[in-house]
């Protein structure tokens, strides 16, 4: 599986396939992943899914930025998606990638950025997750959080990746913080080089629960985000075995993706959080869900030629 990400990952980079795709916008079944390009239309879809007993998560889309300008354009985005939470019950909680707000570039005014950010955050009562990009960024990623998280801004949380050969270390490191920040739990969806990430199925799927195992144990607020089925029983097990209330270990899943499955657990009283991207810069988060599987990849397609 991970040889066909790899090459889908890969065949997206290619100019002419990206300018193609991007061209025809959110067409072609990929707005299937994506709330709609505009804030209002990612309003609308969270307030559908309140309705439906799911929280949202908003992500206002961009990652890579290539200037300063483009950063603090996307500041700006970030800041305007808080705002629209005054029209949403809470959970408040959305999502920000770190190179959107130029982490890749300079990284202090990166923190100068996700600081405003927070500040604007915390008056909203929006609580705002760092997501965890490819591995380069990582280390980065992980001093913004303690950098913030220093300063007193307890409402940021990050992602941490059962993938990557350094999330053991990079657990401990966070689980020895006071206050534990509140962590989210994925397998990991880029491609990564064997030296850094394990690259079978099987490797994954244990490293997820084994520190499913850990986070629980650990006292924090723990999201665990995956539709894979078994990961998912075996988080709310081990939740409900170790007395971990519910109100401490919730799941999320991406929009588009196993609705029905969001819909059986929010019934059966899990509290299920939606990651929901809008922006017009959707090329990148859409071609990982189409790298995760053929399915998609095919639907897509048909949507291209039929
Ligand atoms: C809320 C949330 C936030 C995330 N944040 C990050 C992040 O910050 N950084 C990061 O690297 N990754 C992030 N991810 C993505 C994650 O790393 C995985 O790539 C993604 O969740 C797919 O892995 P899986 O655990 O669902 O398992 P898989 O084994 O990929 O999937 C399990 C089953 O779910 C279904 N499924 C999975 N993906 C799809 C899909 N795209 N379309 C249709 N069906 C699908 C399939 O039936 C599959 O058999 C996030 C995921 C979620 C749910």
């Amino acid at each position: 599986m991970s040889r066909y990400r790899d090459l889908v990952l890969a065949v997206a980079r290619y100019g002419p396939i990206e300018r193609f795709a991007r061209r025809r916008g959110l067409r072609l079944g990929a707005g299937r992943f994506v709330a709609g390009e505009g804030l209002d239309d990612a309003v609308r879809v969270a307030r559908d899914l309140q309705r439906a007993g799911r929280y949202p998560i908003l992500d206002r889309l961009g990652e890579f930025v290539a200037d300063e300008e483009a950063a603090d354009r996307a500041e700006a985005d970030v800041t305007a998606t808080i705002r629209a939470y005054a029209e949403l019950p809470a959970p408040r909680r959305m999502s920000v990638k770190p190179t959107q707000i130029g982490l890749g570039l300079d990284p202090e005014r990166a923190t100068e950025r996700a600081r405003r950010i927070a500040v604007a955050a915390a008056a909203a009562g929006v609580e705002v997750c760092l997501d965890m990009e490819d591995h380069p960024h990582v280390d980065a990623t992980l001093d913004l959080l303690e950098t913030l998280h220093d300063e007193g801004h307890h409402h940021l949380s990050t992602v941490l990746q059962s993938y990557l050969r350094r999330t053991p270390d990079d657990l401990e490191r966070l689980l020895a913080r006071d206050p534990v920040p509140e962590l989210r739990l994925v397998k990991g969806a880029y491609a990564e080089p064997a030296s850094v990430a394990l690259q079978t199925a099987r490797e994954v799927r244990e490293a997820f629960m084994r520190q499913t195992e850990t986070l629980l144990a650990g006292g924090g607020i723990v999201h665990v985000a995956t539709h894979d089925p078994g990961l998912i029983a075996h988080a709310r097990a081990r939740r409900d075995a170790l007395g971990v209330p519910r109100a401490r270990c919730d799941l999320q899943l991406l929009y588009g993706v196993k609705p029905k499955l969001q819909e059986r657990l929010a019934r059966e009283g899990e509290t299920v959080g939606v990651y929901l991207p809008f922006g017009s810069d959707w090329y990148g988060y859409v071609t990982r869900r189409l790298a995760e599987r053929p399915a998609n990849l095919a639907f897509v397609v048909r949507g291209l030629f039929g």
